[in-house]
């Protein structure tokens, strides 16, 4: 059987350059299109607008000496360039509800995602990774609300006028710099009256405790793994799953191994078997409960192993899991109810 899933993260957007249709017609080279998401049983998924900087080093992450790695993070982006990017990346996102003929959805209510588990098109969520193309006043993000936005994460690693997120570096604890600006602590307020998701996957320690003091939310990673495995800097530790289970939210565990994000040894492995994600996926799950884990892969984002390629691998992902014991009840929860619960409890 195939399992309907909501996925906690995807860069899909990024593979659009040259026209919305591809996305139907099929892209070879992305992890995510129409035909092979149908396929799998993908049925919901945040899709990210994230901006890349103009210079940044195309290089992916690799050691640099026998230990681990450190790659500096790129310059910080001005809000006119990074509003601009945003701003063609959702007129995007809408092209594609709007060319798609009925078969892609904006979700902007829990029914809306609920209707897409049950149905047989496709849901998207509008997120934002990295306030960049967010003014310190936030008119931009009652804006960017009103076309859709859901979720959003006030970092991706650069530093910005919100708050800091980690660098990619091995071995290394998440607490890496100072946390949420007092504009990142208004941030964080206004996405609680609005009812936007805040996603905490590449902040830095420091903010994830500023928002973990101050939201009324439930606390979600929608794309990061268990630190006590894999100890790089976009992980979480022990304490930061014990007080996202604590909230009643939700970690969404990705499949990226570049940086590696699943491997214990953090090496680039495109050979890293399934048995590597699915460690994670139990790991959190023992800790603080099935409730508290989901799927956020990082597709089209990242590197993944070969044995997933692509989005037609989560059906033997799940396949794995059903192989060393998860029930029928226990895959839905994470494949889509615990994502339907965090929503209902933090959209309005
Ligand atoms: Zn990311």
């Amino acid at each position: 059987m195939t399992y309907r899933f909501i996925d906690g993260h995807n860069d899909t957007l990024m593979q659009l350059d040259h026209g919305v249709e591809d996305f139907f017609k099929g892209i070879n080279s992305s992890h995510i299109d129409w035909p092979r998401g149908k396929k799998a049983g993908f049925a919901a998924g945040f899709f990210a607008v994230f901006c890349p900087n103009p210079f940044t080093d195309p290089t992916p992450v690799a050691f640099t000496t026998s230990k681990g790695y450190e790659k500096p993070l790129p310059k910080p982006l001005t809000y006119s360039y990074a509003s601009n990017y945003t701003i063609k990346m959702i007129g995007r996102f809408l092209e594609l509800e709007r060319k798609s003929n009925g078969r892609f959805n904006i979700a902007r209510t829990v029914e809306d995602v609920e209707k897409s588990i049950k149905g047989k098109g496709m849901a998207g969520i509008l997120h934002i990774e990295g306030a960049e193309g967010i003014d310190e006043n936030l008119n931009a993000l009652y804006v960017y609300y009103e076309a859709g936005l859901r979720s959003l994460g006030p970092v991706w690693s650069r530093a910005n006028i919100f708050g800091e997120g980690v660098p990619y570096r091995f071995p290394s604890s998440p607490d890496t710099g100072p946390g949420l600006t007092p504009a990142g602590r208004n941030l964080i307020s206004a996405c609680n009256e609005l009812g936007i998701m805040v996603d905490l996957s590449h902040l830095n320690e420091r903010g994830f405790w500023d928002v973990q003091k101050l939201s009324h939310a439930p606390l979600v990673a929608t794309h990061s793994n268990a630190h006590a495995i894999c100890p790089v800097t976009r992980n979480l530790t022990d304490k930061q799953i014990d007080a996202i289970a604590d909230s009643n939210g939700l970690i969404g565990v990705t499949y990226s191994i570049n940086p590696n994000m699943v491997s214990p040894d953090g090496k680039n492995n495109e050979r890293a078997p399934l048995t590597e994600i699915t460690r994670h996926i139990h790991y959190i799950a023992e800790r603080v409960g099935i409730e508290h884990v989901a799927l956020g892969s990082d597709f089209d984002g990242t590197r993944i192993p070969l044995d997933l390629k692509d989005v037609t691998g989560v059906p033997r992902l799940l396949e794995l899991l059903k192989k060393k014991g998860w029930t029928d009840e226990e895959l839905d929860l994470l494949t889509y109810k615990n994502w339907l619960r965090v929503l209902g409890d933090t959209w309005k």
